[in-house]
């Protein structure tokens, strides 16, 4: 299955299947030729469990590059050694980089890609199902000791080809990350989709077929915002729905010791609950969700290991915020968000919910 992404003059296609990574090579092996290099950064985690698949399947000459497991490649330090090791494998503007990982090995790739004598072509082979997410719409970074994700740039790429296969191998705590982004995506497009959801009693009681059709939808959620708003400027500010509190969470609770997608689940309910007072949405939607939540084994308790102060002070600090003021974006009803500017003192009144 193809999803075209049109970003004003970018335009890339997602490809999405089991076993799809050797009709990758072969579709592109003509087009390859003309390619001095091919380097695939990874991170020891993925290439440890995929390297026998890879090398099966990706038959094309190519260089990898390892680089630390998760956020910990997201460093200056692990920017530099890959544009290092660029340099001393020769590569040229005619090399290209394959970013294999998830998000966080993406989000690295991407910006070495961006930046590497000027900006050479890269693709996506996202692993995670969070990186569904992550690797469509062109927004790469690595952190700064001051702050996650503050040096990036947009930055798309020539290809998602998200092969299926790799799935198989996540721990459940990455099942559940990458999820929260999935509903995120279900509430902010369609009612129907997010009832699907509320069946689910565990993790554990996720069919493979029906998580397949939610990262389809959650790609087309995903890129049919991005065609819409690139930068961030308006209706990109939706895919946020969630974040300010969940990034505040984040990070108080430390970069590491709880997944993306966990704080983002722990996000949706004050975003749920704001969207009850200011949008139309049913009273109780919130607390509903927060149940799923909590069935599928979300842990609420690190809300209680934060002080509202220490969220306060890392909300107001969000890039969504301006002269002061939080942007949240909230939802009129499911599947119809808005951005509103909110108060902390409403903040804080969903945050004293959350800890009862
Ligand atoms: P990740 O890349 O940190 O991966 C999580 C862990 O899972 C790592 O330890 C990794 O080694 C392991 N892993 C990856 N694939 C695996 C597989 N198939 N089997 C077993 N283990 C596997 O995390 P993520 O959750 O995919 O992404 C989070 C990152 O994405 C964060 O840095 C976040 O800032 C970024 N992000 C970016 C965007 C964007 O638009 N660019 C959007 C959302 C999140
Ligand atoms: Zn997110």
């Amino acid at each position: 299955m193809i999803i075209p992404v049109r970003i004003k003059d970018s335009l890339y296609d997602v490809h999405l299947g089991e076993n799809i990574l050797q009709e990758f090579c072969e579709r592109n092996a003509e087009a390859f030729q003309k390619v001095d290099q091919i380097v695939v950064i990874s991170d020891e985690n993925v290439w440890n469990l995929h390297k026998d698949y890879f090398q099966q399947n990706f038959s094309l000459p190519y260089k990898i590059h390892l680089v630390p497991n998760g956020e910990a490649c997201k460093t200056f330090e692990s920017y530099f050694n890959v544009q290092t090791f660029l340099l001393q494998e020769n590569c040229s503007r005619n090399s290209i980089l394959f970013a294999l990982g998830g998000g966080a090995v993406g989000d690295l790739t991407g910006f070495v890609a961006s930046t590497f004598m000027r900006g050479i072509p890269f693709y996506q082979i996202p692993t995670t199902i969070l990186a569904h997410d992550s690797a469509v719409g062109g927004k790469t970074a690595i952190n700064h000791p001051n702050g996650k994700n503050m040096i990036g740039a947009f930055y798309q790429p020539k290809e998602v080809l998200y092969d299926f296969h790799f799935l198989q191998t996540l721990p459940e705590t990455e099942v559940r990350s990458g999820l929260a982004e999935v509903i995120k995506h279900a509430l902010i497009s369609d009612e129907n989709w997010v009832n699907e959801f509320l069946h689910l009693a565990s993790i554990a009681d996720i069919q493979k077929r029906e998580l397949l059709v939610w990262l389809e939808k959650g790609i087309r959620v995903k890129a049919q915002i991005v065609e819409l708003d690139e930068r961030e400027q308006s209706y990109r500010k939706y895919l946020n729905f969630g974040h300010t509190y969940g990034h505040a969470i984040e990070a108080s609770v430390g970069y590491g010791k709880i997944t993306h997608g966990e704080a983002v689940m722990i996000g949706l309910i004050p975003a749920l609950m704001l969207s009850e007072l200011h949008g139309k949405v049913e009273v109780g939607y919130a607390h509903k969700v927060f149940g799923l939540a909590k069935k599928l084994g979300y842990q609420f308790q690190h809300v209680l290991n934060c002080s509202f102060e220490q969220l306060a002070t890392f909300m107001l600090k969000d890039k969504k915020t301006t002269n002061g003021e939080l942007h949240f974006a909230l939802l009129q009803k499911i599947g119809e968000p808005f951005v509103k500017v909110i108060s902390m003192e409403e903040v804080k009144k969903c945050d004293e919910q959350l800890r009862k």
